[in-house]
């Protein structure tokens, strides 16, 4: 906590490290409602908690069409709209395939071939309907099962901005494990800032900074998450046409948008298509853009990210 109406906060929530500054004379206030929201979007969005709406959906795979809140359904037409926009490079049904790498992770064993196959056959995007008019969900095949991992964080993000200004802040920032979202400018009037973490540096090592007032900018990078397997690393973010982590030639990519929803499946997406694909699905989306590390440690950025970039050091950084 820094003054009576500048609050500085660190909170473990929906299994990541959750960072939020508000200033406002009712700091106190937004933080504990941004909290609680935090807390019921975690009950309610959770692969791991049994009574969370992901839970009765992946409970009832085959059976019943099943009844969800008007937000859940949102957050599910999203994904299938990024699912749709990316070619099924952003895929939330991809939850057989994790659990297949997690289980690997622990057997220290690759999954054969064989069982990859087999796996990928419950992960189409087609096993899950959604009706709009009735607010129901229905996954069609047993085995199926989905996960909001590479949406879920942006979304909560985007609430938590939602009540920030609802409640009256003129000023606010939160980085939800890398999801960050902002409005406003700091006390000083200078803008909100997040650094960009260099994928191949000691955690905390930016290549450079964006200005993120009124902006959210989410990155997705192999170095973030990954387990060894057999000595060889094997990151989070998974291919759901080869069923094996991206073989992308991205070492990570950042997305800028007014949406956190958007940027977070967006990043994760890019991630997965590379940077040609990737370029094009950034500027089919209408977002703000992106900034592209490649694995030859080359940097491309869109054509409005400029505006946005503060350079830490010097490096060839090309448009595209
Ligand atoms: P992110 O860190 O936002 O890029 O999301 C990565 C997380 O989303 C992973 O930890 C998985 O839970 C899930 N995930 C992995 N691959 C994909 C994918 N291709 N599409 C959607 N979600 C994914
Ligand atoms: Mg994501």
């Amino acid at each position: 906590m820094m003054s009576a109406n500048a609050y500085e906060t660190q909170d473990f929530i929906m299994n990541t490290n959750v960072e939020q500054r508000i200033i406002s004379d009712y700091a106190s206030e937004i933080y504990s409602a941004a909290v609680k929201e935090l807390h019921r979007l975690e009950n309610a969005m959770s692969f791991y908690r049994e009574a969370s709406e992901v839970s009765l959906l992946n409970r009832n795979v085959g059976g019943e069409p099943v009844k969800l809140s008007k937000e859940m359904m949102f957050v599910l037409e999203q994904a299938k709209h990024y699912s749709r926009l990316s070619e099924n490079a952003f895929n939330i049904m991809l939850s057989p395939l994790i659990q297949l790498w997690r289980k690997a992770g622990e057997d220290n064993k690759v999954p054969s071939n064989d069982d990859v196959e087999r796996t990928l056959t419950l992960c189409s995007d087609d096993n899950l309907l959604l009706d709009i008019d009735k607010d129901t969900a229905y996954l069609t095949k047993k085995g199926s099962m989905i996960d909001l991992g590479g949406i879920g964080k942006g979304y909560a993000a985007d609430i938590c901005c939602d009540i920030y200004k609802a409640m009256g802040a003129a000023s606010a920032f939160i980085n939800l494990g890398g999801n960050v979202k902002a409005i406003g400018n700091r006390a000083d009037g200078s803008p909100w800032t997040i650094g960009i973490q260099h994928p191949d540096r000691p955690r905390g090592n930016c290549y450079c900074a964006i200005m993120c007032s009124d902006v959210s900018v989410v990155t997705s990078g192999g170095y973030e998450r990954y387990q060894e397997i057999d000595g060889v690393k094997y990151h989070h973010i998974l291919d759901g046409v080869t069923g094996y982590p991206s073989a992308t030639d991205l070492k990570s990519v950042t997305v800028i948008s007014h949406s956190s929803t958007q940027a977070d499946a967006l990043s994760t997406a890019a991630f997965v298509m590379g940077l040609v694909k990737g370029t094009d699905l950034i500027y089919e989306s209408g977002c703000v853009g992106a900034i592209f590390f490649t694995a030859s440690n080359e940097i491309y950025m869109t054509k409005r990210i400029r505006q946005y970039l503060k350079l830490l050091e010097r490096f060839a950084c090309y448009e595209v």
